[in-house]
Order: C-alpha cells, then structure tokens, then sequence
C-alpha cells in the first residue's frame, strides 16, 4: 500500500487499523450486520457491528515458486538492478522483472507499462550482443 495512503488512514480519526487481523467471518441474513475477526497471532476472534465490506487486493506478490530461483525481497518481491545488473535485471543474468513484481517498483498502470517495454528492450539488445 502506498505511504501516503498509510499516513491518510492513520490521521483518519474514525478509521482503526488492526495489524494482525484476518475478516474470517460475515454476519447477516438479508444483509451484511457484522464481521468476525481472528487475531492471526493467538487464533483468538472478535465479533464487530459492519454494514459494508471493502476488500483490497493485490498487495501480496505471490512468487513463493520462484523463491531459490531469482533473488526476491524479504516481501517476497523480485530484487533487479544488484551488483551491476541492468535496473530491471534479477539475480540471474538475462532474466528481467517489470512492474508490481519488481522490489520498489511504483505500483502503478504506467510504471508497469514502461518497465515491461524496457525489459523487452534490453532482452533483445542481450540476444542480439551473443
Ligand atoms: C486495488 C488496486 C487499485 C489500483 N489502482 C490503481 C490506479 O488507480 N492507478 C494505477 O495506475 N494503478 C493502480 N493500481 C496498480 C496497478 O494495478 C498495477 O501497478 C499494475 O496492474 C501492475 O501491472 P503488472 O503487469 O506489473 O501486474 P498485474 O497487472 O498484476 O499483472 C500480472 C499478471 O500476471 C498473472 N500471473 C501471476 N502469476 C502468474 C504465473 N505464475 N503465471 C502466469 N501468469 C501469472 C496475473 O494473473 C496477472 O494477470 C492498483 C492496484 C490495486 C491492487
């Protein structure tokens, strides 16, 4: 999540962040009257009057099958540019990442869009210097 995003939510007076926490329950029976919330850390769960539900995605990289194979961040996302590599080269040479995948990427449409035509780029140039 971006960091503007964060300090918002913090300064936000009736919004309360629960770190740790997983919506592991809906109640209602026409509509929405209550979430339950499990504590991820002691397994206990809380129950909490709700009327809407937001769910958001997309935050998780989900590269735990390329873990050993290209180095990745302690978030699991894909480090480039280390130790003389092109910035959008990972741990193995030739192997490019672009976009939300890439560790400190900017997350955003435009981004991906440049660094997947970059990488694109700088793959044919390899091909053609071999
Ligand atoms: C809730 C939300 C709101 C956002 N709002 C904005 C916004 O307003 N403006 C903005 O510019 N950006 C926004 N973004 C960010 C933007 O969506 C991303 O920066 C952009 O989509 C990144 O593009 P990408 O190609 O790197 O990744 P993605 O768009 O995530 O594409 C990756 C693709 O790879 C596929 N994939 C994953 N694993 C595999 C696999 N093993 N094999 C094959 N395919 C696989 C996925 O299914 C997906 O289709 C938002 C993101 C989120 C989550």
């Amino acid at each position: 999540m971006s960091d503007y995003l964060v300090q918002q939510l913090e300064g936000t007076p009736n919004v309360t962040v629960r770190p740790g926490s997983q919506v592991t329950g809906a109640l209602g029976q026409h509509q929405l009257s209550g979430l339950v919330l499990t504590d991820v850390a002691d397994g206990s769960s809380t129950t909490v009057d709700a009327d809407a539900l937001f769910v958001f995605i997309g935050a998780r990289p989900h590269t735990d099958w390329l873990n050993r194979v290209v180095e990745l961040d302690s978030n699991g996302f894909i480090v480039t540019g280390r130790d003389g590599a092109s910035w959008l080269e990972t741990s193995i040479p030739g192997v490019y990442a672009a976009g939300d995948i890439r560790a400190g990427s900017i997350r955003r449409v435009a981004a991906a869009v440049g660094e997947g035509s970059t990488a694109a780029m700088l793959a044919r140039e390899r091909l053609t210097a071999t």
